[in-house]
């Protein structure tokens, strides 16, 4: 560990991974010193939000309140607040109460929950769904229910770490191919002694907001006789002519043999679910450990996400104002000379480097002005690819994209700071 006054930028969370203390409950030495020296900038971190994921909401951090431009928020359709969501939860809340309190397998889950599966499956085309209680835990479930010792799953360097947890849990042999990296990919594949072979990649990546080559990475996976998963997070509902990800935008629906999505992002409530093959989802609803032994998801957010998605399938419009939004964010951003990596799409990095320091400085400074940006540090993201994200939204007007890129440009491109 380096001496003197740890510092935002000389260490990061990647330096207390493992630690020599003789209790494991007890962090790695010089772990809570680090935390207390950088609050100053972590304490932008776990904003209280004093009311709805809105496009402008209210924040407090450090005791301070801030009226923000709010561009961290997954609420990509706008329908956080929409009424008839809203009087879906309110009234099943007063019929069904206020949770499920059981598992799904010993206690039931709601008509409304086998509703939302029969929903999914007709709106995928799938021939079953099944919902898990956080997207997080469904994802993790799924790969961990799925594989075992022997086989081999290939996931793409940017993929989500529930994926890569659940696949390390199955004790499968677990390769990280480079991000989008095709050739990396058809080499995997062909190493591998493995008979058994899972290909999991994203519909859009949560960090760089870019999509991969579906057609591409079906035709690899089919040629050496492997599966396809596509997390679909970022994309259900949000992306696809009819919304349903970048599957349908890049025509591979038949090809993947599961989907996934979550509920937390364009529905804008909670929840993980796998579509697929009828008798993969059975499969999953006796192995995926997250499913059968965690409460089912309560019923009062599944009347919302039956909600949701009428109100979903019903305006496309909302779909063609997120793209407009997010077309228009990124190439202003662009035109600033700011780096937006690859994205394609409502997810949209602002990359500023190396220097945590600057991440932070300026995320403050970005706040004291108004703008509320998600700061993604090392080792979420590569060292040298530190940045801010953007998460854009139907509901942003130009007005509030006006605002944000002109506060993004006083603080990011001229450097101008108020002081603390
Ligand atoms: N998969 C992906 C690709 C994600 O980005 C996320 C979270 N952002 C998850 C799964 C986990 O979903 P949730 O936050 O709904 O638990």
């Amino acid at each position: 560990m380096t001496a003197g006054v740890p510092s935002a930028n000389s260490l990061s969370l990647a330096d207390f991974f493992i630690g020599e203390t003789a209790d494991p409950l007890t962090p790695p030495e010089g772990f809570s010193e680090w935390r207390r020296a950088t609050t100053w900038a972590t304490s932008i971190y776990e904003p209280a939000l004093l009311g709805a994921p809105e496009p402008r909401c209210r924040l407090k951090v450090e005791g301070r309140e801030h009226s923000v431009i709010n561009l961290t928020s997954y609420n990509y359709l706008g329908l956080a607040r929409h009424p008839h969501v809203i009087a879906a939860i309110q009234e099943a809340v007063a019929l069904y109460g206020s949770g499920a309190c059981g598992s799904p397998m010993l206690s039931g889950k709601s008509d409304l929950h086998f509703e939302l599966e029969t929903r999914l499956s007709e709106f995928l085309g799938r021939e079953a769904t099944l919902l898990f209680n956080s997207g997080f835990s469904g994802a993790m479930g799924c790969l961990a229910g799925l594989l075992r010792r022997g086989d081999a799953v290939f996931a793409d360097a940017g993929a989500h770490v529930s994926l890569v947890d659940g696949a390390q849990l199955s004790r499968a042999k677990v390769e990280a191919f480079a991000h989008n990296d095709l050739v990396a990919l058809d080499a995997a594949l062909g190493r591998t002694p493995a008979h058994r072979k899972l290909v999991v990649v994203e519909g859009i990546y949560s960090m760089e907001g870019d999509t991969a080559d579906l057609p591409g990475v079906c035709t690899i996976a089919e040629r050496h006789g492997a599966s396809v998963v596509v997390d679909e997070a970022h994309s259900t509902l949000a992306c696809g002519t009819r919304g349903r990800g970048m599957c349908e935008a890049q025509a591979v629906e038949e090809r993947v043999g599961l989907y996934y999505g979550t509920f937390s992002k364009a529905f804008a409530a909670i929840g993980g679910f796998a579509s697929g093959r009828a008798e993969t989802i059975d499969y999953l609803r006796c192995y995926a450990h997250s499913y059968g032994f965690s409460c089912a998801l309560p019923p009062a957010p599944v009347a919302g996400l039956l909600a949701a998605h009428t109100i979903a399938a019903r305006e496309p419009a909302r779909r063609q104002q997120l793209a407009d939004n997010a077309a228009y964010f990124r190439t202003r951003l662009r035109e600033l000379g700011l780096d937006t990596g690859q994205s394609v799409s409502h997810v949209v990095p602002i990359i500023i480097g190396g220097s945590a320091v600057r991440l932070y400085e300026c995320g403050h400074a970005l706040l004291r002005r108004g703008l509320f940006l998600a700061p993604i540090d090392y080792p979420a993201v590569a060292q040298d690819r530190i940045r801010f994200r953007a998460s854009i939204t139907a509901a942003h007007s130009r007005a509030d994209l006006d605002e944000a890129l002109d506060i993004i440009r006083d603080v990011l491109v001229l450097g101008k700071r108020e002081p603390r």
